[in-house]
C-alpha cells in the first residue's frame, strides 16, 4: 500500500522520553479522508499507555485521541467533507460495520473496533499510530464535523474527555430537573459541569481540594461540596439521580451511593487501579446501582459536539507546545494542569 511520511512525536519504549520522529500515514482509499492536524489534547491514557501502565503497549507509539484539524485531501467517494472543513478524530477510528453494535453506532463495543492509536492497524500492519503527528488519515464515517463557533483548540478536549460524560448523562436521561453529582475536578469534572448545566440538570461537585470549590462555582456548578468535611457531605444524602464518579484514584464510592435516590446511579468513567468495595446495603436498599461507561459511539460522539457547539461549551485549556510534551506529562502526573493540555501542533513544523 502507498504511504506518505510524516512528522510526529512518539516513544519507543515504556521509560523513554517522547521525541520527534517518522511515521507512515496510508495513501488514501476512496472513503478517506486527510486532516492536517492543528490541535491535539491531552488524555491521561495517552501518558498511561506510552508508559505501559494498563500492559499491552506496543512501540515506537505515537499517541493523541483528542485530534482537530482541517481536511486537505479527500477520498473520490467521500460525501460528507470538503477541503477546508474542520474536522476530528477521537477514540474510535475503525470497527466491523455489520455487528448488532456497529449498526446502533455503538462502536466502542464492537469487537473490531480500531482505536486511534495502539491499535491493530488493518491496512498498514503494525499499530495505529496517534495525533501528535502533522496528519491523520481515517475512513470519514469515524471523522466528526466540528462546530465553527467553538474555539477550536478547547474544543479537542471533547472527542474524549467531552463524549466520556456526556455518553452517560444521556444514557441515565439527565436532563431538565435532574440533580446530578460530579465528583472529582479535572479533565473530566470539569467538562461535566458545563456538559450538566447545558442539559438543565443542577449540578453539585464533590472534591478533596478547598481551593476548587470557587473553581466548581465559576464553571457553573450550584454547589460543592468538600468531601473531607463529614457535615457538608451530609447535605445531599438521598437526593440525587446521579453521580458521575471521575476519580482514578482509590476511593470510597459509598459515601456517593448514600448521595443517591431510590434508583440513582452512581457511574464511574475514572480508572482507580484496585477493587473498590461496595456495602451491599447501598445498592440493595433503594435499588441503587453502580455502574460504569466508557466513551461513546460516533453518532453520539457528533450529537455531543453540536450540542458543545449550540450551547458554547469547551474545555478549559493551556496550550503548548509539543517540545513541552514531557514537561506536560510530569505535570499532568502531578495533576498540575487546569484542566486540560492541548497540543499547538504548529510548534511541530517549527
Ligand atoms: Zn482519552
Ligand atoms: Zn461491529
Amino acid at each position: 500500500m502507498e504511504t506518505k511520511s510524516v512528522k510526529a512525536y512518539g516513544t519507543t519504549g515504556a521509560k523513554e522520553l517522547l521525541q520527534e520522529m517518522t511515521i507512515k500515514r496510508r495513501a488514501l482509499l476512496p472513503h478517506d479522508v486527510e486532516m492536517e492536524i492543528l490541535f491535539c489534547g491531552i488524555c491521561h491514557s495517552d501518558l498511561h499507555q506510552a508508559h505501559n501502565d494498563f500492559g499491552g503497549s506496543t512501540y515506537p507509539m505515537v499517541p493523541g485521541h483528542e485530534i482537530v484539524g482541517k481536511i486537505t485531501a479527500v477520498g473520490e467517494h467521500v460525501k460528507n467533507f470538503k477541503i477546508g472543513d474542520l474536522a476530528g478524530v477521537g477514540c474510535i477510528i475503525d470497527s466491523c460495520r455489520e455487528c448488532e453494535y456497529c449498526e446502533r453506532s455503538e462502536e466502542m463495543y464492537c469487537a473490531e473496533e480500531t482505536l486511534s492509536f495502539n491499535s491493530p492497524d488493518k491496512y498498514l500492519g503494525g499499530m495505529t499510530l496517534g495525533g501528535y503527528a502533522e496528519t491523520y488519515v481515517a475512513d470519514e464515517r469515524y471523522v466528526l464535523h466540528i462546530p465553527e463557533n467553538l474555539d477550536l483548540a478547547s474544543a479537542a478536549p471533547l472527542l474524549c474527555a467531552g463524549i466520556t460524560v456526556y455518553s452517560p448523562f444521556k444514557h441515565w436521561n439527565i436532563g431538565v430537573g435532574s440533580k446530578v453529582g460530579v465528583l472529582g475536578i479535572g479533565g473530566l469534572g470539569h467538562v461535566a459541569i458545563k456538559i450538566a448545566k447545558g442539559l438543565g440538570a443542577d449540578v453539585i461537585v464533590f472534591t478533596t481540594s478547598e481551593t476548587k470549590v470557587a473553581d466548581a462555582k465559576r464553571l457553573g456548578a450550584d454547589d460543592a461540596v468538600l468531601t473531607k468535611d463529614d457535615e457538608q457531605l451530609k447535605r445531599y444524602i438521598g437526593q440525587l439521580d446521579m453521580v458521575l464518579d471521575t476519580v482514578s484514584a482509590p476511593h470510597d464510592v459509598n459515601v456517593y451511593l448514600n448521595q443517591l435516590k431510590p434508583e440513582g446511579t452512581v457511574v464511574l468513567v475514572g480508572l482507580p487501579n484496585q477493587p473498590l468495595p461496595i456495602n451491599p446495603f447501598n445498592v440493595v436498599r433503594g435499588r441503587r446501582s453502580f455502574a460504569g461507561s466508557n466513551i461513546g459511539g460516533i453518532k453520539e460522539t457528533q450529537e455531543m459536539l453540536d450540542f458543545c457547539g449550540k450551547h458554547n461549551i469547551t474545555a478549559d485549556i493551556e496550550l503548548v507546545n509539543i517540545q513541552d510534551i514531557n514537561t506536560a506529562y510530569d505535570r499532568l502526573i502531578n495533576g498540575d494542569v487546569h484542566y486540560r493540555f492541548v497540543i499547538d501542533m504548529a510548534s511541530l513544523k517549527g
